[in-house]
């Protein structure tokens, strides 16, 4: 796992983040925007690449013109979804009409979009010209990469979906639909809340712990605010057991969660080998000149795209 293995780039008025080690398939388009460059103003300002009711949706299909544009993918079909924190994932091929067609994990039926993106967390493509997007503003972005099958995947990862393996899910659903060996696949996990920022209560505690036998690796305690605190400061494990559960962060948070690790655990589990996981370690909540951070901005804020695809 390297956190040198990003850079960012600068193209057309707008900044991305690459990760070098997909950056040297010529064949492969991929990128982890940045707010820098765009249209929009006010609380969304910069380059916002999500349809949120605080910026308008031209301004939104200006900033995503530019964005294809700039990556050199003009002529791709951009995929998406409506992100619920699920593990929905759907593979994405095109119809004989030539449109984007999801097809559904375990479904042979495509989703009828109606011109609607479908309900999911991940996708997966093999097919050259479209290209693969999941949106974020403080979760986690994933991208994957099988170089031997040429196939790509792109993933949002919340501490839901986190919780319910949506990274683990869609590297077994790449074997079992392109044959990928996940020991030849390359992911890159791109910014997103680090523990610095991301305090949850103990339900996020005691969930992970009902779900994960090692689950205390992925938490952090709580930064002590006052003198008084750092005295009494206890580790998530003990916390959970003096309070009865349900209490929520508005009661005070027990932990600060470490979503990358998570992601980082899940792609070990699939099979990624550690030298071919490739961790971004930049926070959006820190870094509110480079991103946008649902946390630190609140519910009007915009979205970053994270896209792969396949030249043509
Ligand atoms: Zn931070």
């Amino acid at each position: 796992m390297a956190r040198q293995r990003f850079g960012i780039v600068v193209r057309a008025g707008l900044s991305w983040l690459e990760c070098a080690a997909l950056a040297r398939f010529p064949w492969l388009i991929h990128a982890f925007s940045t707010r820098r460059g765009g249209v929009s103003r006010g609380t969304v300002s910069g380059l916002n690449l999500g349809f949120v009711g605080a910026d308008r949706r031209r301004n939104v299909e200006e900033n995503r013109r530019r964005f294809l544009a700039a990556l050199g993918a003009q002529g791709f079909s951009l995929a998406t979804l409506r992100q619920i924190h699920s593990t929905h994932i759907y593979q994405v091929t095109r119809d004989k009409a030539g449109k984007l067609a999801y097809l559904a994990a375990g479904s042979p039926l495509p989703h009828r979009s109606d011109g609607n993106p479908p309900v999911g967390d991940a996708l997966l493509t093999e097919e050259a010209g479209i290209l693969l997007s999941v949106r974020t503003a403080d979760c986690v972005p994933i991208l994957l990469v099988d170089p031997r099958r040429r196939a790509v995947a792109a993933v949002h990862a919340g501490w839901r979906g986190g919780l319910a393996r949506i990274v683990e899910k869609t590297v077994g659903l790449m074997r079992a639909t392109f044959g990928s060996d996940p020991r030849q696949m390359l992911a890159a996990v791109g910014p997103g809340i680090q523990p610095c920022c991301y305090e949850v209560g103990e339900e996020v505690v005691a969930a992970y712990s009902g779900r994960f036998t090692d689950s205390e690796r992925f938490f952090c305690p709580v930064l002590p605010s006052k003198p008084s605190e750092a005295a009494t400061s206890r580790s998530p494990a003990v916390s959970l057991s003096q309070h009865p559960p349900g209490r929520s962060l508005a009661t005070g948070p027990a932990a600060r969660l470490d979503l990358a690790a998570v992601v980082v655990a899940q792609l070990r589990a699939a099979g990624l080998s550690a030298r071919n996981i490739a961790v971004s370690g930049l926070c959006t909540a820190c870094r509110a000149d480079l991103f946008f951070s649902h946390r630190k901005e609140g519910g009007g804020t915009g979205r970053m795209l994270a896209v792969i695809g396949i030249r043509p």
